[in-house]
Protein backbone atom coordinates (compact mmCIF):
# COMPACT_ATOMS: atom_id res chain seq x y z
CA UNK A 1 0.00 0.00 0.00
CA UNK A 2 1.55 3.29 -1.30
CA UNK A 3 0.08 6.24 0.93
CA UNK A 4 0.41 10.13 1.63
CA UNK A 5 -0.02 11.08 4.93
CA UNK A 6 -1.35 14.79 3.90
CA UNK A 7 -2.08 17.56 6.27
CA UNK A 8 -0.93 21.17 7.58
CA UNK A 9 2.14 20.94 10.26
CA UNK A 10 0.54 19.98 13.36
CA UNK A 11 -2.69 18.13 11.89
CA UNK A 12 -1.16 14.79 13.78
CA UNK A 13 0.38 13.20 10.72
CA UNK A 14 3.40 11.98 12.64
CA UNK A 15 0.88 10.37 15.17
CA UNK A 16 -1.44 8.59 12.66
CA UNK A 17 1.49 7.32 10.27
CA UNK A 18 2.85 5.47 13.46
CA UNK A 19 -0.72 3.61 13.31
CA UNK A 20 -1.09 3.14 9.90
CA UNK A 21 2.88 1.76 10.32
CA UNK A 22 1.55 -0.76 13.05
CA UNK A 23 -1.70 -1.68 10.37
CA UNK A 24 -0.33 -2.44 7.31
CA UNK A 25 3.12 -3.20 8.52
CA UNK A 26 4.82 -0.53 5.81
CA UNK A 27 7.80 2.07 6.97
CA UNK A 28 6.64 5.99 7.26
CA UNK A 29 8.79 7.72 5.61
CA UNK A 30 9.01 11.12 7.09
CA UNK A 31 11.11 14.43 5.21
CA UNK A 32 11.07 16.22 8.05
CA UNK A 33 12.58 13.40 10.51
CA UNK A 34 15.07 12.97 7.69
CA UNK A 35 16.03 16.40 7.35
CA UNK A 36 16.04 17.19 10.83
CA UNK A 37 18.57 14.32 11.12
CA UNK A 38 20.69 16.25 8.40
CA UNK A 39 20.83 18.86 10.09
CA UNK A 40 21.82 17.30 13.62
CA UNK A 41 24.48 15.24 11.91
CA UNK A 42 25.84 18.29 10.28
CA UNK A 43 25.37 17.58 6.72
CA UNK A 44 26.26 19.38 3.92
CA UNK A 45 22.51 18.79 3.00
CA UNK A 46 21.95 19.62 6.96
CA UNK A 47 23.94 22.81 6.50
CA UNK A 48 21.68 23.80 3.70
CA UNK A 49 18.23 23.31 4.93
CA UNK A 50 18.78 24.35 8.70
CA UNK A 51 18.63 28.00 7.92
CA UNK A 52 14.89 26.91 5.87
CA UNK A 53 13.92 24.77 8.48
CA UNK A 54 14.20 27.20 11.26
CA UNK A 55 12.01 30.46 9.70
CA UNK A 56 9.87 27.45 8.48
CA UNK A 57 10.09 27.79 5.08
CA UNK A 58 10.27 24.93 1.97
CA UNK A 59 13.94 23.47 1.69
CA UNK A 60 14.49 23.40 -2.49
CA UNK A 61 13.17 20.77 -4.13
CA UNK A 62 15.95 19.68 -5.64
CA UNK A 63 17.38 18.48 -2.12
CA UNK A 64 13.88 16.92 -1.13
CA UNK A 65 13.47 14.44 -3.87
CA UNK A 66 16.97 13.31 -3.67
CA UNK A 67 16.59 11.91 -0.34
CA UNK A 68 13.09 10.82 -0.91
CA UNK A 69 14.14 8.87 -4.20
CA UNK A 70 17.40 7.21 -1.89
CA UNK A 71 14.70 6.17 0.72
CA UNK A 72 11.93 4.86 -1.34
CA UNK A 73 14.43 2.78 -3.08
CA UNK A 74 15.45 0.82 -0.12
CA UNK A 75 14.13 -2.86 0.20
CA UNK A 76 11.83 -2.11 3.22
CA UNK A 77 9.91 0.21 1.22
CA UNK A 78 9.25 -2.56 -1.57
CA UNK A 79 5.96 -3.66 -0.27
CA UNK A 80 4.55 0.06 0.23
CA UNK A 81 4.90 3.09 2.57
CA UNK A 82 3.32 6.20 4.60
CA UNK A 83 4.69 9.62 3.21
CA UNK A 84 4.90 11.63 5.70
CA UNK A 85 5.03 15.17 4.94
CA UNK A 86 5.75 15.12 1.13
CA UNK A 87 4.92 15.78 -1.41
CA UNK A 88 4.63 19.62 -0.71
CA UNK A 89 4.41 21.04 -3.52
CA UNK A 90 3.36 20.23 -6.83
CA UNK A 91 7.05 19.74 -9.05
CA UNK A 92 7.64 17.77 -5.49
CA UNK A 93 4.19 15.29 -6.70
CA UNK A 94 5.08 15.20 -10.11
CA UNK A 95 8.55 13.99 -9.23
CA UNK A 96 6.95 11.43 -6.92
CA UNK A 97 4.56 10.23 -9.76
CA UNK A 98 8.10 9.99 -12.15
CA UNK A 99 9.89 7.71 -9.33
CA UNK A 100 6.99 5.46 -8.85
CA UNK A 101 5.88 5.17 -12.42
CA UNK A 102 9.18 3.96 -13.21
CA UNK A 103 8.99 1.25 -10.37
CA UNK A 104 5.18 0.48 -12.31
CA UNK A 105 3.85 1.62 -9.13
CA UNK A 106 1.13 4.68 -8.06
CA UNK A 107 -0.33 6.24 -5.05
CA UNK A 108 -3.04 4.00 -3.71
CA UNK A 109 -4.40 6.77 -1.22
CA UNK A 110 -4.10 10.25 -0.02
CA UNK A 111 -5.42 10.88 3.17
CA UNK A 112 -6.08 14.60 4.03
CA UNK A 113 -6.21 15.60 7.49
CA UNK A 114 -8.30 18.53 8.16
CA UNK A 115 -7.37 20.83 11.22
CA UNK A 116 -8.31 24.41 11.23
CA UNK A 117 -5.08 27.41 11.60
CA UNK A 118 -5.74 28.66 15.24
CA UNK A 119 -6.26 24.59 16.75
CA UNK A 120 -2.83 24.00 15.11
CA UNK A 121 -1.11 27.23 16.51
CA UNK A 122 -2.34 26.09 19.64
CA UNK A 123 -0.96 22.54 19.08
CA UNK A 124 2.13 23.13 17.86
CA UNK A 125 3.90 26.46 19.96
CA UNK A 126 2.32 24.34 23.10
CA UNK A 127 4.58 21.04 22.08
CA UNK A 128 7.60 20.36 23.97
CA UNK A 129 9.85 17.58 24.06
CA UNK A 130 12.73 15.69 25.98
CA UNK A 131 16.24 15.90 23.95
CA UNK A 132 17.69 13.47 26.16
CA UNK A 133 14.93 10.38 25.96
CA UNK A 134 12.49 12.05 23.20
CA UNK A 135 9.55 11.76 25.00
CA UNK A 136 6.87 14.24 23.82
CA UNK A 137 4.76 16.65 25.80
CA UNK A 138 1.92 19.55 25.58
CA UNK A 139 1.68 22.91 27.75
CA UNK A 140 -1.68 22.43 28.18
CA UNK A 141 -2.84 19.04 26.75
CA UNK A 142 -0.13 16.61 28.06
CA UNK A 143 1.77 18.52 30.84
CA UNK A 144 4.63 16.94 32.62
CA UNK A 145 3.78 16.77 36.15
CA UNK A 146 7.22 19.54 36.73
CA UNK A 147 6.98 22.68 34.27
CA UNK A 148 9.51 22.20 31.56
CA UNK A 149 11.04 18.94 32.44
CA UNK A 150 10.87 15.21 31.20
CA UNK A 151 8.87 13.54 33.97
CA UNK A 152 10.88 10.12 32.58
CA UNK A 153 14.49 11.33 32.77
CA UNK A 154 14.54 14.46 34.50
CA UNK A 155 16.25 16.26 31.88
CA UNK A 156 14.83 20.12 30.40
CA UNK A 157 12.08 19.96 28.20
CA UNK A 158 12.86 22.12 24.63
CA UNK A 159 10.53 23.40 21.87
CA UNK A 160 11.33 23.06 18.20
CA UNK A 161 12.71 26.26 16.88
CA UNK A 162 9.81 26.06 14.31
CA UNK A 163 7.42 25.94 16.69
CA UNK A 164 7.53 29.39 17.73
CA UNK A 165 4.28 31.03 17.21
CA UNK A 166 5.57 33.40 14.78
CA UNK A 167 6.78 30.52 12.33
CA UNK A 168 4.27 28.53 13.06
CA UNK A 169 1.95 31.08 11.74
CA UNK A 170 4.61 31.16 8.23
CA UNK A 171 4.54 27.47 7.83
CA UNK A 172 0.57 27.93 7.87
CA UNK A 173 0.77 30.45 5.21
CA UNK A 174 3.25 28.23 3.19
CA UNK A 175 0.95 25.44 3.32
CA UNK A 176 -1.71 27.47 1.83
CA UNK A 177 0.36 28.72 -0.72
CA UNK A 178 2.33 26.04 -1.82
CA UNK A 179 1.28 22.47 -0.28
CA UNK A 180 -2.90 23.02 0.01
CA UNK A 181 -3.09 22.95 -4.00
CA UNK A 182 -2.01 19.74 -3.82
CA UNK A 183 -5.63 18.60 -1.98
CA UNK A 184 -6.81 19.62 -5.88
CA UNK A 185 -3.82 17.93 -7.97
CA UNK A 186 -5.05 14.31 -5.91
CA UNK A 187 -8.60 14.77 -6.06
CA UNK A 188 -8.60 14.77 -9.41
CA UNK A 189 -7.08 11.25 -9.58
CA UNK A 190 -10.12 10.41 -7.20
CA UNK A 191 -7.69 9.56 -4.69
CA UNK A 192 -7.98 11.64 -1.99
CA UNK A 193 -10.05 10.84 1.32
CA UNK A 194 -10.48 13.72 3.64
CA UNK A 195 -10.94 13.28 7.27
CA UNK A 196 -11.54 15.78 10.21
CA UNK A 197 -8.22 15.68 12.27
CA UNK A 198 -10.09 16.76 15.47
CA UNK A 199 -10.33 14.63 18.31
CA UNK A 200 -9.30 11.29 20.14
CA UNK A 201 -6.46 10.28 18.41
CA UNK A 202 -8.38 6.64 18.43
CA UNK A 203 -11.26 8.02 17.03
CA UNK A 204 -9.59 9.68 14.12
CA UNK A 205 -7.41 6.22 13.10
CA UNK A 206 -11.09 4.65 13.49
CA UNK A 207 -11.63 7.53 10.54
CA UNK A 208 -8.92 6.58 8.51
CA UNK A 209 -9.09 2.90 8.62
CA UNK A 210 -13.11 2.86 7.69
CA UNK A 211 -11.69 5.54 4.55
CA UNK A 212 -8.86 3.31 3.59
CA UNK A 213 -11.32 -0.52 3.67
CA UNK A 214 -13.80 1.58 1.43
P1 LIG B 1 7.71 18.73 9.16
O1 LIG B 1 8.31 18.01 10.32
O2 LIG B 1 7.11 17.81 8.12
O3 LIG B 1 6.75 19.82 9.56
O4 LIG B 1 8.92 19.46 8.40
C1 LIG B 1 9.74 20.40 9.07
C2 LIG B 1 10.40 21.31 8.04
O5 LIG B 1 11.22 20.53 7.15
C3 LIG B 1 9.44 22.06 7.13
O6 LIG B 1 8.94 23.24 7.72
C4 LIG B 1 10.34 22.35 5.92
O7 LIG B 1 11.25 23.40 6.22
C5 LIG B 1 11.15 21.07 5.82
N1 LIG B 1 10.48 20.07 4.97
C6 LIG B 1 9.95 18.87 5.35
N2 LIG B 1 9.42 18.22 4.31
C7 LIG B 1 9.60 19.02 3.24
C8 LIG B 1 9.24 18.91 1.86
N3 LIG B 1 8.57 17.86 1.38
N4 LIG B 1 9.60 19.94 1.02
C9 LIG B 1 10.29 21.01 1.49
N5 LIG B 1 10.63 21.19 2.79
C10 LIG B 1 10.29 20.20 3.65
Amino acid sequence: MDLILFGPPGAGKGTQAQFLVETYGVPQVSTGDMLRAAVKAGTPLGVKAQEIMARGGLVSDDIVLGIVAERLAQDDCSSGFVLDGFPRTIPQADALDGILKQAGRAIDHVVSLEVDSEEIVKRLSGRRSCPSCGKGYHVVFDAPVKADVCDVCGTGLVQRADDQEDTVRNRLLVYEQQTAPLKEYYQSKQILCSIPGIGPIAEIQQRIAAALEK
